[in-house]
């Protein structure tokens, strides 16, 4: 297997990459109980890795992070955000609600309800980035914070 297909190994198991921030992820290895550190550069990507440090190379930590980055882009693209729907009220967990108004902003629009009981008004919504978080979680092994 060549460095990047470990890469992809990598990036498409659970929780094996962990995001510190937009720069600054750290891989688990793969043999040994501990992590590496990538971090981005304006040289591309580095490792705290023998492999990358000693010899050099790309290493599959590096290449784990740019494949699971793109997968991320990928679906960042893709996704289309269906309404959640709920069967409660947030407040006081009645079903007794109605459909208020549809709020719009930038990325989707909001259904805003009215609860019949408490006389509350909620939207429902995960939100764009909560929605990337959940497919990441089950699909990509990313780990948002
Ligand atoms: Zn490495
Ligand atoms: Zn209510």
């Amino acid at each position: 297997m060549t460095k990047k297909e470990r890469g992809k190994e990598i990036a498409e198991k659970n929780n094996q990459i962990k995001r510190i921030d937009e720069t600054h992820y750290t891989v688990n290895s793969q043999s040994r109980k501990k992590q590496h550190e990538v971090i981005s550069t304006e040289f591309g990507w580095i490792c705290s890795c023998e492999d990358h440090i000693i010899r050099k190379v790309q290493c599959k930590h590096n290449h784990a992070v740019e494949i699971s980055l793109s997968i991320r882009k990928e679906v960042k693209t893709n996704v289309i955000l269906e309404p959640i729907q709920s069967n409660h009220c947030i407040y006081c967990d009645s079903e007794n609600f109605i459909k208020w108004n549809v709020r719009h902003n930038k990325n989707q629009d909001i259904q805003v309800y009215k609860c019949k009981d408490c006389l509350k008004y909620f939207s429902i919504n995960l939100g764009f980035e909560k929605m990337i978080e959940l497919i990441d979680k089950k699909n990509m092994g990313i780990m948002l914070m």
